[in-house]
């Protein structure tokens, strides 16, 4: 299959340089390969997107240089997706529905016979307060998720991942995914839509993603996305994770640092070539 990847940012805030430098890393790697750019808009969190913030980042990427396939998958049209998925891992007795509020995962994971509270990448682990609940008690404020135990049983062998980036692959182990991972949320309570980690795997193997190139902040999340390709039968793409733009204190950009803004430093005269540059890329 063509080398084909994918740049997927959300339209919550204004496109940065470490957005810069991971959709021209992505775009001149599937140029090199003779492959396919896709790009992807993850607007599921319909409180923090906005169509402006939308707008902009087709904008920003083609004064960039950057061209991608038409239609634009958007997520927000492709629940039905997402839905049949869940339902897909509901089937097999995996998913079981979860009342707890992030205050209350806090204090049950503080309570003084657990220790500390364990952090995983979606924070807290999740210590399995509502695990034993049954699918028919579940109501309308209810999140999914995921028994990780159950998960890793039904597999006879845990999947693994081929990684070209900054981080060598983490090994999927029971251990690692049951107490590291733990039960992660794939259907959120509040939106009611499918959280991000099984969206993004539905969304990958829909578009025939062959090579994710991506921060090294959701190299963490690998083991989350590689796991549900193999509960959903799904096809495991490589992985490149990337190094992080940062700030001059060292900190990685956030969505909010508009200083960092592409559309500050194209609005104070700068060219494409000077965010290449700006981001370590060489010249177009
Ligand atoms: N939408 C995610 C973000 O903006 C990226 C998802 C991915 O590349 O897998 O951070």
């Amino acid at each position: 299959m063509a080398f084909t990847t994918r740049f997927a940012p959300s339209p919550t805030g204004q496109l940065h340089l470490g957005h810069a430098y991971s959709a021209l890393l992505a775009h001149d790697m599937a140029r090199a390969a003779q492959g396919r750019f896709l790009l992807r808009i993850e607007d599921t969190d319909t409180a923090r997107c906005t169509p402006a913030f939308e707008a902009q980042i087709y904008d920003d990427l083609a004064w960039l240089g950057l061209t991608w396939e038409t239609p634009v998958l958007r997520q927000s049209e492709n629940t039905a997706a997402y839905d049949a998925a869940l339902d897909r891992l509901d089937e097999m007795g995996l998913l079981y529905p979860c009342r707890c509020t992030r205050a209350d995962i806090r204090r049950a994971a503080s309570a003084p016979q657990e220790g500390a509270p364990m952090h995983g990448p979606g924070g807290v682990i999740y210590p399995g307060t509502c695990r034993n609940r049954r699918w028919e008690d579940r109501t309308d404020t209810d999140a999914m998720r995921l028994n990780m135990a159950r998960a890793t049983d039904r597999l006879s062998d845990l999947p693994q991942y081929s990684e070209t980036g900054t981080h060598p692959a983490l090994r999927l182990t029971r251990a690692h995914l049951t107490d590291v991972v733990g039960d992660i949320v794939l259907a959120r309570r509040d939106t009611k839509t499918a959280a991000y980690h099984l969206s993004v795997v539905v969304d990958d193997a829909a578009q025939g993603i062959t090579h994710v190139i991506r921060g090294e902040d959701l190299a963490t999340a690998t083991p989350i996305h590689v796991l549900l390709q193999a509960l959903l039968g799904l096809p495991t793409p490589i992985y490149h994770h990337h190094r992080l733009i940062r700030d001059e204190h060292g900190k990685r950009l956030a969505k909010r640092d508009d200083a960092r803004a592409i559309a500050l430093y194209r609005s104070e005269g700068a060219t494409p070539d000077d965010i290449r540059e700006m981001v370590g890329l060489p010249p177009a």
